[in-house]
């Protein structure tokens, strides 16, 4: 049962030290958010850890306690660790670069609410009803009997609230709310927590987003929107990882949109693919076909092509995904 994953997971936690704890390439606020959650976790505990992934933490979330402690992995160097914690990652891949300093025969405690979490770990703690990975961590917390102090509940919330597009998504459960409730009554502030993350927007964002949305392109009679960050685009806006985030949504946001897809152009033959859905199509399913993986409302994968056959390749499955979808609908 869940509980006993939970007592596992703490077991892993009290009788190991000297973590490696990591989360996924280009972490969003619930991969940094559940890093540093466990990171204070993990300092009440007495033991000593490295925080790392590869990538920078998105700029809005260096406000939060320890995250100037994360190490970008993509620049910087390690010994290698026998003992790792792996959070917000669907398989091992997505831990990325950073998987280089995980030893061999390492122990890996993989904590995820993925759907398509391949169980990667040597103590899987897999729950894909969680609204977040760090929903999960909530539930560690409370079964460790560890206090819930504002350094712990703040980056719980950033997960939350970010992984549940401001309690806005279909994840949004009334246990979600009352788990958010518990972290406010910990000094966690609503207002700053959601301006700082969800409504400041940096004016490269601005001018990149004018430029994104000329690139619409709107098939399957309405119900599939693309929009397409080139690598001129990117150049010319001098855009960052953070300034792409969040652009897929005005392609899914679109009336009559049934799935919303982003593509940014990496290099001339490497697509990072956003796709967003509404409510009927799993695309989840879909990048798990290009080696991707995520949610059946969010997911994403990497496509080792050009754009113009990345997005080829997108539509062949999307022209199956939509007809099931028709169907289902007649
Ligand atoms: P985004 O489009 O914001 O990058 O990602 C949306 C969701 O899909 C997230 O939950 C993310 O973890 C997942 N995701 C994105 N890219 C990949 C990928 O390449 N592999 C896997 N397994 N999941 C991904
Ligand atoms: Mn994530
Ligand atoms: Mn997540």
């Amino acid at each position: 049962s869940y509980k006993e994953q939970l007592s596992i997971a703490g077991r892993f936690l009290t009788e190991n030290d000297h973590f490696l704890v990591l989360n996924h390439v280009s972490p969003d606020g619930d991969a940094t958010g559940s890093l540093l959650a466990m990171g204070h976790l993990l300092q009440t505990l007495g033991k000593t850890f490295t925080l790392a992934n590869e990538g920078q933490t998105p700029r809005k979330l260096l406000f939060l306690p320890l995250s100037e402690s994360i190490l970008d992995l993509s620049t910087q160097e390690l010994p290698p660790f026998s003992t790792v914690i792996a959070l917000d990652c669907g398989d091992f891949k997505r831990i990325g670069d950073a998987s280089r300093f995980i030893m061999e025969n390492a122990q890996i405690l993989n904590i995820d609410h993925h759907p398509t979490n391949d169980f990667f770990g040597t103590v899987n703690i897999v729950q894909t009803e969680a609204c977040s990975t760090a929903e999960i961590l909530f539930d560690l917390v409370k079964q460790m009997d560890i206090p819930l102090t504002e350094e712990l509940a703040k980056p719980l919330y950033m997960g939350f609230l970010t992984d549940t597009g401001g309690f806005r998504y279909s994840n949004t459960t009334a246990e979600v709310m009352s788990k958010a409730a518990e972290l406010l009554s910990c000094g966690v502030s609503p207002s700053d927590m959601a301006e700082r993350c969800l409504e400041t927007i940096s004016k490269t964002y601005v001018q990149l987003l004018r430029l994104v949305l000329e690139t619409i392109d709107v098939s399957f009679s309405g119900k599939v929107a693309t929009l397409s960050a080139t690598l001129d685009t990117i150049k010319e806006v001098d855009a960052d990882s953070d300034d792409l985030d969040g652009l897929v949504n005005y392609a899914r946001n679109i009336e009559g949109v049934e799935v919303g897809i982003l593509f940014k152009e990496k290099d001339e033959n490497t697509i990072k693919v956003s796709l967003r859905s509404k409510h009927q199509v799993d695309v989840g399913k879909i990048a798990k076909e290009l080696g991707g993986g995520g949610h059946v409302r969010a997911a994403g994968c990497t496509i080792n092509a050009s754009l113009k056959e990345a997005k080829q390749m997108i539509y062949e499955i999307l022209k199956q995904a939509m007809g099931e979808h028709d169907e289902h609908s007649n």
